[in-house]
C-alpha cells in the first residue's frame, strides 16, 4: 500500500525544549494515552482542559518536537509503512531553504515552503524555494504570530497563487508554550474564512481538520470548494464524517509527526476507509498527489 503523509515536521527550533537527536521515542504522557484511545475520548475532543493539564500537553508537544530529526522521521516511516512524508517548515523559526537541504537526495521526503514578514526578502526567497521544488506553502498563524486576516497572508497568497499548489494551514486553537502566549486564538477555524474566500483558486488544506473544532472545519469545507481536510488527531468516526460531508476528493491523510505518531494516524486513516479500497487510495495518495504534483513512487518502492 502506498501512502503520502501530507503533514510532518523536521526541526522547528521553537523556543522551549531544544532539538535532541538522541531522543528516539516520544514520552508516555497525555498524547500517548490519547493515541492508545485513537483520539476517541471525550476528554481529548473537548479540548478544554484545566490549566495544569494544558501545561502538560504543551510540554508533551515540545518534547515530541525535539525529536523531529530526518533520521527519526525516516525510521518512523519504515515502521509505519508510509511511503512519502511532506515536511513543513515554519518561518521565522526555520527557513524553506533549510528544509530543502535536509530532504535533498531523499525521494521519500518532500517539503513545502514558508515565509514571514520579518524576512524582507521573502518574495525572492519564496520564488527560489518554489523553483527549487517546494510543493506548497505552510502557514501557521499561531506560531507565526500573525492573525489569519493579517495583510501579509494576502500578499503571500498573491505571490503564491501562480504556482497552482496548495497552502497547508494549521487550524484549531492550541497553546504551544508552557507559559500561555497571546496567539492561541489565531488558530480559530473561521478566522481563515476571509483568506480562503479571497483565493478560490488556491487549495487550502486545514491541518488537523480544526483540531478540537472539527465541526467548524467541516462546515467551512462544506461552504468552500477549495478547502481540504487533513486527518491528524481525529478519530476514525470524525474522518468518516468528513468524507460524508465533503466527498472523497477533499480529505487527505496527515499525522503532524512528531506531534502524533505516524503509525497511529496512519492506522486511523486506514480504519476509517477499511471497507472501501478505492476511498483508501484516495485519502492516502491520490488526493494529496493531485494537490502537490507527481510523486515518484517507482523510485521509492
Ligand atoms: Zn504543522
Amino acid at each position: 500500500m502506498r501512502a503520502i503523509d501530507i503533514h510532518t515536521h523536521l526541526e522547528l527550533n521553537l523556543p522551549g525544549v531544544p532539538p535532541n537527536r538522541f531522543r528516539k521515542k516520544p514520552p508516555r504522557l497525555f498524547m500517548h494515552f490519547n493515541e492508545l484511545l485513537k483520539f476517541r475520548s471525550i476528554i481529548w475532543k473537548n479540548g478544554n482542559y484545566p490549566e495544569l493539564v494544558r501545561m502538560l500537553i504543551s510540554l508533551d508537544n515540545q518534547v515530541r518536537l525535539s525529536m523531529a530529526s530526518r533520521d527519526n522521521l525516516l525510521r518512523e516511516m519504515d515502521s509505519s509503512g508510509v511511503s512519502v512524508s511532506v515536511t513543513m517548515p515554519i518561518e521565522p523559526y526555520v527557513k524553506s531553504k533549510d528544509y530543502l537541504n535536509e530532504i535533498a537526495d531523499e525521494p521519500r521526503l518532500l517539503t513545502f515552503a514558508s515565509a514571514h514578514p520579518d524576512d524582507k526578502y521573502w518574495q525572492n526567497n519564496l520564488k527560489e524555494a518554489m523553483n527549487s521544488g517546494c510543493r506548497g506553502v505552510k502557514i501557521h498563524p499561531i506560531l507565526q504570530e500573525l492573525h489569519p486576516e493579517n495583510e501579509f497572508y494576502f500578499q503571500l497568497l498573491e505571490e503564491f497563487r501562480q504556482y497552482g499548489r496548495p497552502v497547508l494551514t494549521h487550524s484549531g486553537e492550541f497553546e504551544y508554550f508552557i507559559p500561555q502566549s497571546r496567539y492561541r486564538e489565531y488558530g480559530g477555524v473561521f478566522l481563515m474564512k476571509k483568506l480562503i474566500s479571497s483565493f478560490p483558486d488556491v487549495p487550502f488544506i486545514l491541518g488537523h481538520m480544526g483540531l478540537y473544532d472539527a465541526e467548524g472545519a467541516l462546515k467551512l469545507a462544506a461552504g468552500h470548494e477549495n478547502v481540504y481536510l487533513e486527518t491528524s488527531f481525529q478519530s476514525a468516526a470524525t474522518i468518516k464524517r468528513a468524507l460524508n460531508t465533503v466527498g472523497k476528493d477533499r480529505v487527505v491523510f496527515g499525522s503532524d509527526w512528531p506531534e502524533s505518531r505516524q503509525h497511529v494516524s496512519f492506522k486511523i486513516a486506514r480504519m476509517a476507509t477499511r471497507t472501501q479500497p478505492h476511498l483508501q487510495e484516495k485519502i492516502l495518495w491520490e488526493n494529496a498527489e493531485s494537490l502537490i504534483g507527481p510523486v515518484q513512487w517507482e523510485s521509492i518502492s
